[in-house]
């Protein structure tokens, strides 16, 4: 690790004119679990660390049932992992987050952080995208919103500018009674994802009312398998359906070979995870 300049201001205002003002020089820091590793591997060697865990507004985890959930950029895994009102009405989020790393990086990692460090293996994304979730992000001309599955750009990116920084993800209000389900695969207990996936689905009478389904570690990106929602959507959710919905979220799939697995394997495991999670989701609206 090289030396670098520490700021750790008090407001999201004075944080955005520090990455103003060192343009491309700064990287923020929340929980540091990603961004020290980088630094250690000289990977990134930023010349300026510029502190969130000061700023007061981005500590909170707020929930109410006309607002939905809002998850401030220093909120920690274990925070959401362990929130009553999370695990009640975002449950396959509260259980993604139980997945991410060990208690420790629970305690210190942040969702927010999770998602900036754009992996395509983020575990939290599949179950942010499952649940429509918007980002909040600051920079000098106010403030935006982007939909989380349009937050990603590809390994590493995503639409931040240089002078911009996330404050919050938001997660809409529950639509009424939901299954969920959440799926991955590692090689140990402590590793990223080879492949995860989710669903959320609610229902109508018999039928599946509206099903959202997500996919990590099998794109450049998290990814929505819109194709494969189609075939639940107003249907009642039959095995064929349910085969042939995993089948489409398979093929909506771009993955990799790399050191942890092989393409085939990921692809094949999609459809795997996918058909689970759909059972596990419509076994709790209990339509199986
Ligand atoms: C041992 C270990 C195990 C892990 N296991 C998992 C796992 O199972 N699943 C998984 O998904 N991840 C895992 N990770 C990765 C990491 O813990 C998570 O991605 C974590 O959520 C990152 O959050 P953080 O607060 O530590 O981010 P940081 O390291 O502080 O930041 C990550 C990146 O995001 C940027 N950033 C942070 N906050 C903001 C903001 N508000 N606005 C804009 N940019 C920002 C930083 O500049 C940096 O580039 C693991 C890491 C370790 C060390």
């Amino acid at each position: 690790m090289r030396n670098f300049e520490y700021f750790a201001p008090k407001t999201t205002r004075q944080a955005v004119r520090l990455l103003a003002k060192y343009q491309g020089q700064a990287k923020l820091l929340a929980g540091g679990t990603d961004l020290f590793l980088r630094m250690r591997q000289r990977v990134v060697l930023p010349e300026v660390v510029i502190d969130l865990k000061r700023i007061r507004s981005l500590a909170g985890l707020r929930y109410s049932s006309q607002k939905g959930l809002r998850i401030g950029a220093t909120v920690t895994h274990a925070e959401v992992e362990q929130h009553p009102a999370v695990r009640r009405h975002y449950g396959a989020l509260a259980e993604a987050a139980s997945w991410v790393g060990s208690p420790q990086t629970r305690h210190r990692g942040t969702v927010v952080g999770n998602l900036c460090n754009a992996s395509p293996a983020a575990d939290t994304a599949p179950a942010l995208i499952a649940y429509g979730a918007t980002v909040h992000i600051a920079g000098p001309h106010g403030e935006r919103t982007v939909p989380v599955e349009a937050f990603f750009q590809g390994p590493g990116k995503t639409v931040l500018g240089p002078d911009e920084m996330v404050v919050a993800v938001s997660l809409p209000p529950p639509q009424g009674r939901h299954g969920w389900g959440f799926s991955r695969r590692t090689r140990t207990a402590i590793d990223i994802a080879l492949v995860s996936a989710c669903c959320v689905a609610w229902a109508e009478g018999n039928a599946c009312r509206d099903v959202r389904i997500s996919l990590g570690a099998v794109a450049p990106t998290p990814l929505r398998a819109t194709a494969a929602e189609e075939v639940l959507r107003g249907q009642r959710p039959t095995p064929e359906r349910l085969a042939e919905a995993a089948r489409l979220a398979a093929a909506a799939c771009r993955p990799i070979s790399d050191v942890r697995c092989s393409a085939a394997y990921r692809q094949e495991t999609a459809a795997v995870l996918t058909r689970r999670c759909l059972e596990a989701a419509f076994a709790m609206l209990g339509l199986r």
